[in-house]
C-alpha cells in the first residue's frame, strides 16, 4: 500500500514536470502540470498521515451469557453485590475485584441445569 502511494505520486509528478517541460508558452500546460506536482504532493501527504490498521482500538465488551445480570453478582468473599467498576475483563476471562473485602479472583460462571 505504501508503494502504491509512492508509484502514483511518482507518476503524477512525472506528468507535471512533461507538462511543465513541455510548456512553450501555453498557459493551459503549466496549470496542468502545476496542478498535478501539487496532486503528487497530497497523495505523499495522504500516505504519511494515513493511520496504520495496526492502530484500531480493540473493543472488549463484557459478555454475560444466560441469566446472569450485573445486578445479581456478589463477591464470592464477602457476598456483597458487586459494580461495573468491579468487573473487568482480561484476555477474554472475567476478573473480580472486590472494593469491600479486597478480593480479586476470576468469575466462573456457575452451571446452570
Ligand atoms: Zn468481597
Amino acid at each position: 500500500m505504501k508503494y502504491l502511494y509512492a508509484l502514483i505520486a511518482a507518476a503524477l509528478a512525472l506528468l507535471g514536470l512533461i507538462f511543465l517541460v513541455g510548456f512553450a508558452g501555453s498557459l493551459v500546460r503549466l496549470v496542468i502540470g502545476v496542478l498535478l506536482l501539487i496532486a503528487a504532493g497530497a497523495v505523499v501527504y495522504l500516505a504519511r498521515t494515513k493511520p496504520q490498521p495496526s492502530q484500531t482500538t480493540v473493543v472488549q465488551q463484557i459478555d454475560l451469557s444466560g441469566d446472569v445480570s450485573l445486578e445479581n453478582m456478589k463477591c464470592k468473599v464477602c457476598g456483597a453485590p458487586l459494580t461495573k467498576d468491579e468487573i473487568d475483563v482480561k484476555a477474554g476471562a472475567i476478573f473480580i475485584n472486590c472494593s469491600h473485602c479486597g478480593s480479586t479472583y476470576q468469575f466462573e460462571e456457575e452451571p446452570k441445569w
